[in-house]
């Protein structure tokens, strides 16, 4: 049986990664909006990737901080810098991105950017038409426990797509985790940024382009 639907990831596979000094500003920015004028820069740093609800509940309990809005303005801000530097051109559609005009297939994304990051990605780099449908999560602590490796956004996007043999093509372990955990094949794609990634769980494929999916997906799995 060949696929039937194609799932990706944003950052890293469709879009080059945020600049993580962007990222810093944004957290420390959501700081401030709570009245906390100089975080410790590890603090900063543990709210910036691989957030969980966990995560989240000590480090606003150090600041004897709500974890609600301080979640939120740390998404919400995170959200409005990254919007810019799209607009800037600082957050760009990597060029094998065309290779998806050969994929006769359903497209989805599944992101763990919020989703408001992603629509705009889309409507900047007008891209929206590629996808039948688009999840990145709410800014909310509890889409920390529902982003990848858990397989809720997928389980939806596939759900959507009436897939029965999906792909899901990602660049972080956490990709190729919650195609296992949605019971769906995975492609990693090692772009540059993942030169020295080693994964603990093997992907079904591995691609250095996106230009080498189409193959993938067109023959009989
Ligand atoms: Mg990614």
């Amino acid at each position: 049986m060949t696929y039937d639907a194609v799932v990706l990831d944003n950052d890293g596979v469709l879009t080059t990664m945020t600049d993580r000094s962007v990222m810093v500003r944004a957290v420390r920015g959501a700081f401030q909006d709570m009245g906390v004028a100089d975080p410790d820069p590890e603090d900063v740093e543990q709210l910036i990737y691989g957030v969980t609800p966990e995560i989240l509940q000590s480090v606003s309990d150090r600041y004897g901080l709500a974890p609600r809005p301080l979640w939120y303005r740390r998404d919400m801000r995170s959200s409005l810098v990254q919007e810019r530097e799209v607009r800037a051109g600082r957050k760009a559609l990597y060029r094998d991105f065309e290779a998806l005009d050969a994929i006769d297939r359903p497209l989805g994304i599944v992101s763990s950017n919020q989703h408001r990051t992603v629509a705009a990605i889309l409507e900047q780099h007008d891209i929206g038409h590629y996808f039948e449908t688009v999840y990145g999560r709410e800014m909310e602590p509890e889409s920390l426990a529902r982003k990848k490796p858990d397989p809720h956004y997928l389980d939806l996007a596939i759900g959507d797509l009436g897939a029965e043999n999906p792909l899901f093509v990602g660049d972080s372990e956490s990709d190729v985790q919650a195609a296992r955990a949605a019971g769906v094949d995975s492609v990693f794609i090692r772009r540059d940024h993942r030169a020295e990634t080693e994964l603990a769980v093997p992907p079904t494929y591995e691609i250095e382009s996106l230009a080498e999916l189409p193959d993938i997906v067109h023959r009989s799995a």
